[in-house]
């Protein structure tokens, strides 16, 4: 009977290998079509100055619109895109997209407002990244202070010779570089103080929580980025009390359900009525 149970728990591992694979090959696949048909779209969450309520720009957030299967979350498919190196070509195709769609709503007279665009780590050890930005920005006619780069801390904290290059040509286009995630990761307080970057964004995760430990930390961090000279904006914010107290705590932006969750380019537009 043992062995019985041993053969057939080796075989529903086995077999739960192959489809996990299959499943893997599939959206690979997809995500390849996805490409090619232009499933990909970019939505936008608005960032909002906490001392005025002004919008003064947007998260660009990448949306899969699967024929059959809707919306699929950038967490669901990023990470296998990162593995197949297909992120390159999206992520371009993204930085492209959020750089055009912000200068046409400048062209309308909306803002000006800045845009932010996430960088995955193949993405941002491009060799020829700062190039890159620099053809975009001039392609879509985007002043480089209105295009702001999103890294985390993992991909700032690696390699740091290579990264202060990267972070200096950036910086010398005139793009903004901020850090995501903030206080999820490892920091080295040495490269953050020497880093060219520009924005401390706090993870969701310390707003959200409410005990007082959660509040020391975006306290400290609030402070860190002031002291570093680096502004800082709150992520997640959803409720009106989360508000208040960053407001107290003198953070400088905010973003968040609470203001609104991530809408299409054309939903986006009735924000510019506040600014
Ligand atoms: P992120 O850059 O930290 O983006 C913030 C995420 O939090 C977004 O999830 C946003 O919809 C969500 N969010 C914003 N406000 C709230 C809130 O008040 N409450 C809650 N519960 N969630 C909120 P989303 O759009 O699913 O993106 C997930 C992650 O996928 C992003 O995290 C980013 O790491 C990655 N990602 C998204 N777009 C791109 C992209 O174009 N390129 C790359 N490389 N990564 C991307
Ligand atoms: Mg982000
Ligand atoms: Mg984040
Ligand atoms: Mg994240």
């Amino acid at each position: 009977v043992i062995k019985e149970n041993q053969r057939n728990h080796y075989k529903i591992f086995e077999s739960s290998i192959t489809e996990d694979f299959k499943e893997m090959l599939t959206i690979e696949n997809e995500l390849r079509r996805a490409i090619k048909q232009k499933q990909f779209e970019v939505h936008y969450q608005p960032q909002v100055d906490i001392s005025n309520n002004q919008v003064i720009g947007f998260e660009a957030l990448l949306r899969w619109k699967h024929p059959s299967r809707g919306y699929i979350s950038p967490g669901m498919f990023i990470p296998l895109a990162e593995k197949t190196g297909l992120i390159i070509e999206i992520g371009d195709w993204v930085l492209r997209e959020a750089c055009r769609q912000n200068r046409k709503w400048h062209e309308k007279g909306y803002g000006p407002t800045k845009v932010s665009v996430n960088l995955s780590v193949k993405q941002f050890l491009q060799k020829d990244l700062v190039k890159k930005v620099r053809d975009i920005l001039q392609e879509s006619k985007l002043d480089a202070k209105y295009l702001e780069l999103e890294i985390t801390e993992s991909m700032a904290m690696s390699n740091e010779a290579y990264i202060m290059d990267t972070l200096k040509g950036l910086r010398e286009l005139g793009v903004n570089v901020s850090i995501d995630d903030f206080g999820t990761g490892y920091s080295s307080m040495k490269y953050l103080s020497q880093f060219p970057l520009s924005k401390l964004k706090i993870d969701q995760l310390f707003i959200r929580g409410e005990q007082k430990q959660n509040q020391a930390i975006v306290k400290s961090i609030i402070h860190l980025s002031h002291s570093l000279d680096m502004k800082v904006i709150a992520e997640g914010v959803e409720t009106k009390e989360q508000l208040e107290f960053l407001k107290g705590e003198k953070c400088d932006e905010i973003q968040g359900f609470y203001f609104s969750k991530p809408v299409a380019p054309g939903k986006a537009e009735r924000f510019f009525s506040y600014s």
